[in-house]
């Protein structure tokens, strides 16, 4: 199985809880190496050629990609009326283009097979929307749209493509945020505490699983009831 980002955050935790249930894990970095006992492929997923030189890379040392988890994501925040292109584009590129690129190289592979599990990692702000980020909600959205269609698309060759959405999850990535901003954010959320990595893992492994053979299309929360109602 591969989860890109995997070298540090949700996505080292997604891999940590793959690897614990014997599965062998291959995970992408940006050039700060594998974590200890994994396997790790240099890859920008924002480069057509850098995904497809990692499969290759991931196919020659373990075989076909039967489990796609899309995690690698970005942030930059701002408000539109301020929002340059850049940020824009950038951001979707690296959360929906690079999800597309993954799922699209992963394909030839897994309907061979007859069988494949893709897993989207996408946000609760992907739904509730979220001021100061039209450009990652936006991005988080159109994960949902790309997993359903693959749903329906790839559905008859056994292949499933859901989404996890978590809420806030103690990473780099929220430690970024002000302490105001986290105290505001706590406040809306029903379980009162951000989650652990661990538990997003946990999802993933799940819709990994036999248990979860019925499912595909799903949008599943993780976000301590946030985004309740959407
Ligand atoms: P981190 O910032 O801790 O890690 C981001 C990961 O994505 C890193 O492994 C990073 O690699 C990788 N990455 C970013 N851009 C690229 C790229 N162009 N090519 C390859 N890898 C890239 O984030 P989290 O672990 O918190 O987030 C993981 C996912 O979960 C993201 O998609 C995020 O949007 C989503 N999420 C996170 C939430 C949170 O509260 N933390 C809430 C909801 C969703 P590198 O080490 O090289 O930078």
């Amino acid at each position: 199985m591969l989860v890109t980002g995997g070298n540090r955050g949700i996505g080292l935790a997604i891999a940590r809880a793959f690897q614990e249930q014997g599965d062998s894990v291959a995970v992408t970095h940006r050039g700060s190496g594998a974590p200890d006992g994994l396997f790790g492929v240099q890859c920008d997923v924002t480069s057509t050629d850098d995904v497809d030189r990692a499969f290759g890379e991931i196919e020659e040392h373990h075989g076909p990609v039967e489990v796609l988890v899309s995690n690698a994501g970005i942030t930059r925040d701002g408000l539109l009326m301020r929002m340059r292109d850049e940020d824009f584009t950038d951001v979707v590129d690296a959360n929906l283009t690079a999800a597309y690129r993954v799922a699209k190289r992963a394909t030839a592979k897994m309907v061979r097979a007859r069988s494949g599990r893709m897993i989207f990692v996408s946000s609760v702000v992907g739904l509730l929307g979220s001021a100061g980020q039209t450009n990652y909600a936006a991005s988080k959205a159109g994960l949902v749209g790309l997993a359903r269609s693959i749903a329906r698309e790839l559905g008859s060759r056994n292949i499933t493509a859901n989404v996890v959405a978590p809420g806030f999850v103690t990473t780099d990535m929220t430690a970024e945020l002000p302490e105001a901003r986290q105290k505001e954010i706590l406040g809306q959320v029903p379980l009162g505490r951000y989650a652990s990595a661990e538990e997003i893992a946990g999802v993933a492994r799940f819709l990994a699983s036999d248990a979860a053979g019925y499912i595909t299309g799903a949008v599943v929360p993780v976000d301590g009831g946030l985004g309740m109602g959407h």
